[in-house]
């Protein structure tokens, strides 16, 4: 066992020895383990090191999980059907531990018995997506998003992707004569006027800010390990004030692409929006709904911008194993938006159907 780890995770260990520290999961972010010990009461737990690259400020994401634990137990006590990791205190009570390096670490309940997929089976696993992150927004929806922090600026704010891209264009030392490039760049050139449609709305007061998740991709809903029911959200780091569209949208971009080239999967939507809706019925506005379409247009948008930016600029934020890679990813983000774009009226359909007369 390495003595370093160890002796990290019994900062977080009130009764019984370590066993065995192993990494765990396929995060890409921060380095998560799976302590094991003997202790009677909760033999296992997750350890993370957050990454300091991307979270500037970790004792505020404690302090957001905190708030909205509180929130959850006071507001909804015996009537939540997730399981949301909760914090583990240090021995000193405190939230977290920094080490000697100066990295941040921090303990999390385990979710036993739990699987994370990589690809929805089948509708119906695609409606538990959508019964969760309802549910989840749900139970944040009377939490005021003032009391929390915003962990990361910026973070899904597209026209201000649009305008980093823009300086990197001009410097950039990439071959965009390719027929690649050529694809991204008209690409941005058709969408760029639409980029600020949600936050545009949010400044007319249209679409109002609430808590969101800030990162509802798939991987971060824990299915059972014996059946298809979503039994937890993982990844609590993004939690902030924003627009709960960024949420909907991103979930559905994740689980909706399929195939090569990309197209956007009509029933895995036809499933998951349902699921989502029936949980947020007492404040969903009709405002909310007609945002809805714009949004998801906007998220494979906003994505594809930011990978191809990253490839213009040499690889700098997303890890990558080929210098193309970023531009691939971003390839597949923009043929998604054109898959939404041409089963426009389709969507439009599924949407109209879900909307309360
Ligand atoms: P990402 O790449 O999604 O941003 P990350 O580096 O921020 O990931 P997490 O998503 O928090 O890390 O965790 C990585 C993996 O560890 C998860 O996909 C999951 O498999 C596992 N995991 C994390 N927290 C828990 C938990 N509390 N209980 C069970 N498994 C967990
Ligand atoms: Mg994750």
């Amino acid at each position: 066992m390495n003595p370093h780890l160890a002796a990290i995770a019994k900062q977080f260990l009130a009764r019984g020895r370590i066993v065995a520290i192993d990494n765990y999961g396929g995060g890409l972010i921060n380095d998560t383990f799976l302590v094991e010990t003997d202790a009677c009461t909760r033999p296992r737990f997750i350890l993370q090191r957050l990454n300091a690259e991307v979270f500037a400020r970790p004792r505020q994401i404690m302090t957001n999980l905190t708030t909205i634990h509180n929130h959850i137990r006071t507001e909804h006590a015996g009537k939540v059907r997730l399981q949301i990791p909760e914090i583990i205190p240090a021995s000193d009570n405190a939230l977290c531990f920094q080490d000697d390096k100066g990295d941040f670490w921090r303990a999390l309940t385990f979710i036993g018995n739990s699987r994370t997929l990589q690809k929805l089976p089948d509708v119906h696993a695609a409606e538990q997506v959508g019964l969760a992150l309802g549910h989840f927004h749900h139970l944040l929806s009377g939490l005021d998003p003032v009391l929390l922090h915003d962990t990361l600026p910026g973070f899904h704010c597209t026209p201000e992707y649009l305008r980093l891209y823009q300086e990197v264009l001009e410097q950039t030392e990439a071959d965009l004569q390719s027929d690649a490039a050529a694809f991204c760049l008209a690409v941005i050139a058709d969408y760029r006027q639409e980029a600020a449609v949600l936050e545009n709305a949010k400044e007319q007061g249209l679409l109002q800010l609430r808590v969101i998740h800030g990162d509802p991709k798939l991987d971060n809903f824990l299915f059972a390990g014996d059946s298809d029911s979503v039994i937890s959200i993982i990844d609590l780091d993004t939690i902030k004030p924003g627009l709960i569209h960024y949420d909907i949208a991103d979930c559905l971009r994740s689980c909706c692409q399929r195939g090569q080239p990309v197209i956007f999967d009509l029933a895995i939507c036809r499933a998951i929006m349902p699921g989502y809706l029936s949980q947020v019925s007492s404040f969903f506005t009709r405002q909310d709904y007609r945002y809805l379409y714009p949004a998801m247009r906007l998220l494979p948008f906003e994505l594809g911008l930011r990978f191809f930016t990253d490839y213009l600029q040499g690889n700098r934020y997303f890890k990558v194993t080929a210098p193309q890679q970023n531009l691939h990813r971003a390839i597949a983000q923009f043929q998604l938006l054109q898959s939404i774009d041409d089963q426009e009226r389709a969507i439009g359909e599924i949407l109209e159907d879900l909307c309360p007369r």
